[in-house]
């Protein structure tokens, strides 16, 4: 804990601060993209944006794994866990996150469906060893963070001959995603969001290294600093990309030196390789159908595919009218521009995905930032 206090220090931050506003062009803007909701949530906590200069404003991305899921995905997720004798294992937050006509894992568990949280994919095993005659599922979400473990997963049921064990892979890949924001193809509809330089994530990168930044830093001419998630961590790399506009250079850049390499974890990337593959499509809440941006369990592992297994239909959905999370994800609008944040739309009665993870920005705005808002009129 010492040691992670060092990353907080209010005076080492108001250094780093007045480093920033002598570093900015006075009448240049800024418009800085933090990509991971583990940014979003410490920009808001500890206060980083009061600490820049005007000029530099922090765009949220949608790097929040609960926010991108798409609507259909969960409707389906509740319809396995509707399934004869099933045990639905999920990682806590989904469980909120309010899916089609009203649902979610949460009322579908109030309903008499056995859904179950876990902490870790692996805790699956236990439950599926515990329970031989039952299918239990494993409804795996998020970025390249949590995807090993799910590969790990899917291996040990192999390995031990769980077969009542199966997994619905929901994972998607960080480079599309942010391939997308850069190629933004519904511009009209959606508007586009302004980005001159990215807060790289850390978890993510440490799995797969600062190279595939590289692609985006060269073709797009937007620099990438990948960040570590203490408020010292996110004003450096601020500093650095600052730096980087000012001199009209665009490369990747590792503040996070601590936990991310340029190749990253090798282990971890050849055991998901292993196991899953990309999906030609995928679709992303906010971001919509993206070519090569999701992840689907390799032939080999079929038998643990819930997929393969239980027949899923995905139904089209319409999104909340009033509900902005999928131009928030997309760095378009704040939180603030909508029209129920902190009204009919709390973290204790969510409407949209981005209310619920601690993660997401409506949900950081709220705790962080509402005192902050002047009083409506
Ligand atoms: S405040 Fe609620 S309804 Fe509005 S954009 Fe955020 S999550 Fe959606």
């Amino acid at each position: 804990m010492r040691y992670l206090l060092g990353f907080r220090d209010r005076g080492a931050a108001a250094g780093l601060a007045r480093e920033i506003a002598a570093a900015v062009v006075p009448r240049r803007r800024y418009h800085l993209m933090e990509f991971c909701g583990g940014h979003t949530h410490a920009i808001f906590r500890y206060g980083v944006q009061d600490l820049l200069p005007a000029n530099i404003e922090l765009v949220h991305g949608p790097g929040c794994p609960v926010c991108v899921l798409a609507v259909p995905r969960l409707d389906a997720a509740i319809e396995l866990a509707a399934l004869p004798g099933a045990i639905l294992v999920s990682y806590g937050d989904m469980l909120r996150v309010p899916a089609s006509r009203r649902r979610s894992l949460l009322k579908a568990r109030a309903q008499g469906a056995d859904v179950r949280i876990a902490t870790s994919a692996l805790d699956t095993l236990d439950i599926a060893a515990a329970h031989p005659q039952r299918p239990v599922i494993f409804f795996a979400i998020g970025f390249e963070t949590t995807t090993p473990a799910t590969a790990h997963l899917i291996r040990e049921a192999g390995r031990r001959g769980l077969e009542n064990l199966s997994v619905f892979c929901n994972h998607v890949v960080t480079p599309a995603a942010i391939a997308a924001i850069l190629d933004e193809p519904r511009v009209r509809e959606w508007g586009r969001a302004r980005v001159d330089g990215f807060i790289g994530p850390s978890h993510v990168s440490a799995i797969i290294g600062s190279r595939p930044y590289e692609h985006f830093a060269r073709e797009y001419q937007r620099p990438v600093v990948i960040a570590g998630f203490e408020p010292l961590d996110v004003l450096q790399s601020i500093l650095m990309l600052v730096r980087q506009i000012n001199e009209g250079r665009a490369c990747v850049e590792n503040q996070f030196t601590r936990g991310v390499t340029s190749a990253g974890n090798t282990k971890a990337q050849a055991l998901v390789a292993d196991v899953l593959e990309l999906r030609p499509r995928f679709a992303w809440r906010g971001l919509g159908e993206l070519p090569y941006s999701g992840l689907r369990i390799k032939p080999h592992y079929g038998a643990f595919d819930a997929e393969r297994r239980y027949p899923i239909a995905e139904h089209a959905t319409v999104e909340n009218a009033a509900c902005q999370c999928p131009a928030i994800i997309r760095g378009v609008k704040k939180p603030t521009d909508c029209a129920i944040f902190g009204t009919a739309c709390t973290p204790r009665d969510p409407i949209g995905a981005c209310m619920v993870s601690a993660e997401g920005a409506c949900a950081a705005h709220y705790k962080y930032r509402r005192a902050a808002q002047p009083a409506p009129a």
